[in-house]
């Protein structure tokens, strides 16, 4: 099972594309997620990628594009894999698309969570990530995941662990910047979007609702 899941920055594409994950038992594989290990990690990959990450920006296609077509050949995606954060513009798109064609891979869904920038954009400002599992949804502003209080101290709901922003998660023009890219469709990622539109039935999924809302339209959708 290949799928690819698009979403704005803030529509809850992590937190759906980890019930997606668990539906078809196939791994998760999120761009940011890989850029922010190789910098903790300190790799070279890593030291490339923050200074276009900390500024918001897209890492560019020559280091992004081959990093995840060999992430895709990795054994453990040899049944399948989610691709959450990539493509993110027109030529990320194209490049997978004609990656897969090469080896007859076909893609089984393309998800589209629909949301406006606006809704978007505070729900990043709200979003706090939980340091045991990044897959435990936490938001300020979202009451169906608000954080719990222990001790004067806002934890992780769902296992109390310790909560933290990311740093590119408070710094507005970043956030501007990232949505300037994805709601782009020229070039950006609605443009990929657009791609995959004219090649493969795309899964659109209304990103409004409360988390549960959003989970039983996916899930209704996939069949
Ligand atoms: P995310 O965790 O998906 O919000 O990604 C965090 C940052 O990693 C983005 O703002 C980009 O700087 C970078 N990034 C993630 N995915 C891609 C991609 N497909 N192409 C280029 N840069 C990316």
């Amino acid at each position: 099972m290949n799928i690819v899941i698009f979403g704005p920055n803030g529509s809850g594409k992590g937190t759906q594309g980890a019930i997606v994950q668990k539906k078809f038992g196939v791994p998760h594989i999120e761009t940011g997620v890989i850029f922010r290990q190789n910098i903790a990690n300190k790799t070279d990959l890593g030291k490339q990628a923050k200074t276009f990450i900390d500024k918001g920006e897209l890492v560019p296609d020559n280091i992004t594009i081959p990093m995840i077509l060999a992430r895709l050949k990795e054994t453990d995606c040899s049944k399948g894999w989610l691709l959450d954060g990539f493509p993110r513009n027109l030529a990320q798109a194209e490049a997978l698309y004609e990656a897969l064609k090469k080896e007859h891979i076909y893609l089984d869904y393309v998800i589209e969570i629909v949301l406006d920038r606006g809704t978007s954009k505070n729900r990043i400002m709200g979003r706090r990530l939980c340091a045991q599992d990044n897959n435990h949804p936490n938001n300020i502003y979202i009451d169906a995941i608000k954080p719990r209080e222990q001790q004067g101290i806002i934890v992780c709901r769902v296992c109390g662990g310790t909560l933290s922003t990311r740093n590119d998660d408070q710094d507005e023009a970043a956030i501007d910047k990232r949505h300037a890219i994805y709601y782009d469709n020229q070039t950006g990622t609605m443009a990929a979007v657009n791609f995959f539109k004219k090649k493969v039935k795309v899964v659109e999924v209304d990103g409004s609702g409360g988390v549960a809302a959003v989970t039983e339209e996916l899930l209704k959708k996939l069949g």
